[in-house]
């Protein structure tokens, strides 16, 4: 390797070595892999190792898709459940099948305000209906029968009376003297509900894992449900970590830097309808760390670290989670979001998000988002993206899956006109995320590419 480099022409070394953001680290060559290997020609290659399938220290790199895959496959629902009436449902995780107590409509109903009568009794052509006293109305039915050849002034929402099965609406008819007339050509049963058109008593109409929505608790409502067996909000604990750390608003010393993570992480957690736990700040010191893991792992389902995630000296949440012997994954191959630490404390899972505001959110958002949902009882999902055209250019390098900070405008996608990792600004600027996929290549405007709105992770 050394006496390729050093054949390399020195613009083409420069150009390996200029990278936009070192400090999330690269890997020397990747996307120039030509050139090195033209460098190398002549070069003995050396036999064939054993291991020769796995990949070298320092670039095993997870792919994305099977971090994701593992944490579908090895995460569950961890939480209890309870009764709500449907004023405390929404947002909740449904913990059991929903039935309808009764059907929608319970009973054969008017869809417009009209005139009914019984479709049978009408003559062939245009007609004259004497009408009968009284009316049908929503929630105060006409309690005769409705006589063959007669018709009945109903409302909407009126269950239809006794003979009576075919509505005409009230624009299409003359009303005279105690009767009315309307043109030939009504169908049987027009402008009427049957019962139980909509669900039928009985009938399951929401599943366990729902996450109910302002429009599910009209539908428990409209069949009689009014309790619902929900599960119990997710508890997520919240630690940023780093001597670096001041809480906004308040002084800070020489070097110190604003807590932003915790901010935003407890508003995501809030938006995902969980609950927020939160642990404050800890500083860059092995035993105050281990004290909040514990403190997490006994107050909440999950812990959500920012910080100390790489294996620098002052990383120490993968430290720690490597002593307790149960860290799953890291190094997953995505940007931004190295170095990322996935592992059990006290069998509390716990997500070492990195410190840059823009990786931890685009690692919660892509990590740790699906895998809370797994644990919260609604179970795996898949944020839903669009393919879209881009309204911008750029060259990827292949070897790991990129999110961009980017918007919708006109149709378009648009990003961010830095991918530096502390621009906060564009966090806030973009309203969702654009995913390249890990082959490199080059995107010119037009090309199509995966846009994921934010809202979309949210509920996919
Ligand atoms: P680390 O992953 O601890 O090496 O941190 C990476 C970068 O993110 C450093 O520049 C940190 O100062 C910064 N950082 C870490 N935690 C936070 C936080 N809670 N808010 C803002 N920046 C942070
Ligand atoms: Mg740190």
């Amino acid at each position: 390797m050394v006496r390729s480099l050093a054949r390399l022409q020195d613009a083409d070394l420069a150009a390996m070595l200029a990278v936009e953001a070192p400090e999330e680290g690269w890997i020397m060559g990747l996307g120039h892999e030509d050139k090195l290997r033209r460098a190398a020609e002549g070069l003995t290659p050396p036999p064939l190792r054993d291991d020769c399938f796995a990949l070298p220290g320092g670039v095993d790199w997870t792919p994305a898709d099977q971090a994701l895959a593992l944490l579908r496959a090895r995460l569950h629902r961890v939480v209890g459940q309870e009764q709500v009436d449907l004023s405390g449902a929404l947002g909740r995780v449904l913990a059991a099948t929903v039935t309808a107590r009764r059907a929608n409509p319970p009973d054969p109903n008017s869809a417009v305000d009209g005139y009914g009568f019984a479709f049978a009794s009408l003559g062939d052509g245009d007609q004259i209906l004497p009408l009968v006293q009284g009316r049908a109305a929503a929630g105060v039915p006409y309690d005769g029968k409705v006589p063959a050849g007669r018709a009945l002034r109903v409302l909407t929402g009126a269950a239809l009376p006794d003979g009576v099965d075919t509505v005409i609406l009230q624009e299409d008819v003359s009303v005279g003297t105690g009767e009315i007339a309307f043109r030939a050509g009504i169908k049987p049963g027009a402008n009427t509900r049957r019962a139980g058109e909509d669900v039928g008593e009985g009938e399951t109409i929401l599943a366990p894992g729902r996450v109910l929505t302002p429009a599910d608790l009209a539908f428990c409502a409209a069949v009689g449900v009014a309790r619902l067996e929900v599960c119990l909000p997710l508890r997520v604990a919240i630690i940023s970590t780093g001597d670096e750390l001041a809480e906004a608003g308040h002084a800070t010393r020489p070097g110190q830097i604003y807590d932003a993570n915790r901010p935003m992480l407890s508003a995501l957690v809030c938006e995902f309808g969980y609950e927020v736990v939160d642990l404050g700040k800890v500083p860059d010191d092995r035993a105050a760390l281990r004290r909040a893991l514990d403190r997490g792992a006994a107050e909440a389902d999950v812990i959500l670290t920012s910080g100390g995630a790489s294996a620098g000296d002052e990383d120490h949440v993968s430290a720690l989670l490597n002593e307790a012997g149960a860290m799953a994954e890291w190094r997953i191959a995505i940007k931004p979001g190295r170095p990322l630490a996935l592992g059990l404390w006290r069998e509390t899972p716990v997500f070492g998000l990195p410190g840059n505001p823009v990786a931890a959110l685009v690692c919660a958002l892509v990590f740790a988002r699906p895998a809370m949902a797994s644990l919260s009882g609604a179970g795996w999902f898949e944020p839903q993206g669009f393919d879209v055209p881009a309204n911008f250019g750029k060259r990827k390098k292949p070897g790991r899956r990129e999110y961009l900070r980017a918007r919708m405008r006109d149709g378009r996608v648009e990003v961010f006109k830095s991918e530096g990792s502390g621009r906060i600004s564009g966090l806030s600027w973009a309203e969702g995320l654009v995913e390249l996929p890990e082959a490199g290549g080059e995107i010119t405007p037009g090309d199509s590419v995966r846009y994921i709105p934010f809202a979309s992770f949210l509920r996919g």
